[in-house]
């Protein structure tokens, strides 16, 4: 196949709003939505949609933003994780009345974790208690250094109530795109994430896609996982027909085959043949990957491994295969030469088990892997000595096992009287034999070193009082519940479950 230069050009920016609850997210997307969607989607937009574009004239130029319509969606929440990642540009909105919280950093967290430029809106500027200097300051304390305040995070002061300094807040966000440099080929086949699904009583299963790069026609067809549609049918926001889209647009497609994953990746093909082949190894990777964890009952992290040679590359399968054990085990989803690709990034991103490791031994990954791994918040580990590799793939193994329910051995007690039983309820008496016997504690029935069944200390009764616990050597009386009826020279083993 020839590769085709692409022929890049500059891309609006995909915005996203976060911040601490009521600070002002859904007013200022509100706002946004009444005042500047693009001409045409406007008084077309009636309902909360997921996405919208909306337009701003910036140094003589109207241009193009997509925001993300995220807050108040419950549907949302893998992508609000991910929401930073999605995004070119975030936007920090915290009221100047309230000041950093919890949520606040939250956000920040995961803004800072993905890289993603963002700017701070000090919100509700009109309120009387508003305090934009406080805010300031609390934005300080907390590592956030603005522009004027020995940083250089763009900022502005506004009210998403009114609108005051919203153009100004655009016009950052234009000039964050700007410095992002964003680019994108408008005559690829288009791809981008899935932000909304729904099943749509008359017309099947419809998703909200944001294109981010490339352009799709109609007679095309759009893959995300396992789920396909044909591109007969798509629309706008505001609900009006399209042949054609490019990016950063968010478009409607119904006709889905199945629920496409919130926050998944799409693809485009030309043919639709194609695009339901695509579908297919998705869903049969999914199915066969379940079915090994039903086998295994274990847990699978995927791996993707380039290197610069095929030595090499054997080589460090077959010390991955020494990794694995019984619980947790490295899937090799694929293997190849030479740089980390886009599609190496697709792949990881695609594993149903999620969480991919990609691992380049002494070879680089390209400009667009490195920015799709940036978008889908895939880590490209870079190694040049094989032990190092081993090295990390097993320390990381151990930190993603799954955590245990281990029984911990508190104490044992021989019975040696039996008095009387009542259903599942039984009075003896018995001597702690190692370690202590608490009121309330379970236990094992242990019965010539098997255990029989398993029951609940109700009372315990030593020296003709009630007490807590016996400690060894003591001989106390204890009432218990316990599905078999115990015998003398029964040993009750007292344990606790715990997590580990
Ligand atoms: P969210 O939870 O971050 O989406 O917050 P909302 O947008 O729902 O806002 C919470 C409350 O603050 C609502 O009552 C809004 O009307 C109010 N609010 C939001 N922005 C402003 C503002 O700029 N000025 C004033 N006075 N109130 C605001």
């Amino acid at each position: 196949m020839t590769q085709k230069t692409p022929n890049l050009v500059e891309r609006p920016p995909i915005v996203v709003v976060m911040g601490h609850v009521d600070h002002g997210k859904s007013t200022l997307l509100d706002f946004l939505r009444k005042s500047n969607v693009v001409a045409g989607e406007a008084g077309g937009i009636t309902q909360h949609v997921a996405a919208y574009e909306v337009e701003h004239e910036h140094e003589g130029k109207l241009k193009r933003m997509t925001f993300i319509d995220t807050p108040g969606h419950a549907a949302f929440k893998t992508i609000r994780a991910r929401g930073a990642n999605v995004a070119d540009i975030a936007i920090l909105v915290i009221a100047a009345d309230d000041g950093v919280k919890a949520q606040t950093l939250e956000a920040l967290e995961s803004i800072k974790s993905s890289g993603t430029p963002f700017i701070v809106a000090i919100n509700k500027i009109d309120k009387p208690n508003a305090d934009v200097d406080r805010t300031k300051y609390s934005l300080l304390e907390h590592g956030v250094y603005l522009e004027g305040l020995g940083g250089d995070i763009p900022f502005a002061p506004i009210s998403a109530k009114n609108g005051t300094g919203i153009p100004e807040l655009l016009d950052l966000v234009l000039i964050s795109a700007e410095l992002a440099e964003l680019k994108a080929d408008p005559d690829a086949p288009a791809e981008g994430f899935v932000i909304e699904a729904h099943r749509d009583e008359k017309r099947g299963i419809a998703a909200t896609l944001i294109i981010t790069n490339g352009s799709v026609q109609t007679g095309m067809a759009v893959v995300a996982g396992s789920s396909c549609a044909p591109l007969r049918l798509f629309e706008s926001q505001a609900g009006m027909s399209l042949k054609s889209a490019t990016f950063s647009t968010p478009i409607q497609v119904f006709g889905f085959n199945e629920l496409p994953a919130v926050g998944s990746i799409f693809t485009s093909y030309k043919k639709r043949k194609d695009a339901e082949d695509a579908a297919t190894d998705a869903r049969a990777a999914l199915e066969n990957a379940h079915a090994l964890d039903a086998q295994t009952g274990g847990f699978i992290i995927p791996l993707i491994i380039k290197a610069d040679t095929t030595g090499s590359l054997e080589a460090i399968i077959g010390e991955v295969e020494k990794i694995n054990t019984a619980e947790s085990r490295y899937k090799v989803v694929s293997t190849g030469l030479g740089p980390i690709s886009e599609n190496d990034i697709k792949a990881a991103v695609a594993c149903p088990e999620g969480g991919a490791v990609v691992a380049a031994f002494t070879v680089a990954a390209d400009r667009n892997a490195i920015e799709l791994a940036r978008q889908s918040g895939i880590t490209i580990e870079y190694f040049d000595i094989i032990y190092k590799l081993t090295e990390h793939l097993a320390a990381f193994i151990k930190e993603r096992k799954p955590l245990e329910n281990v029984q911990e051995v508190l104490g044992s007690a021989r019975l040696l009287k039996f008095f009387s039983s009542k259903r599942d309820e039984h009075i003896v008496g018995a001597k702690v034999e190692t370690g202590t016997i608490g009121k309330g504690a379970k236990f094992h029935l242990v019965r010539k070193g098997e255990i029989l069944g398993t029951g609940e200390v109700v009372a315990l009764q030593a020296a003709r009082q009630q007490v807590d616990k016996v400690t060894f050597g003591d001989e106390f009386g204890a009432q218990i519940a316990c599905d078999v009826a115990p015998e003398g020279g029964d040993v009750l083993e007292t344990y606790r479950v715990s997590q580990r």
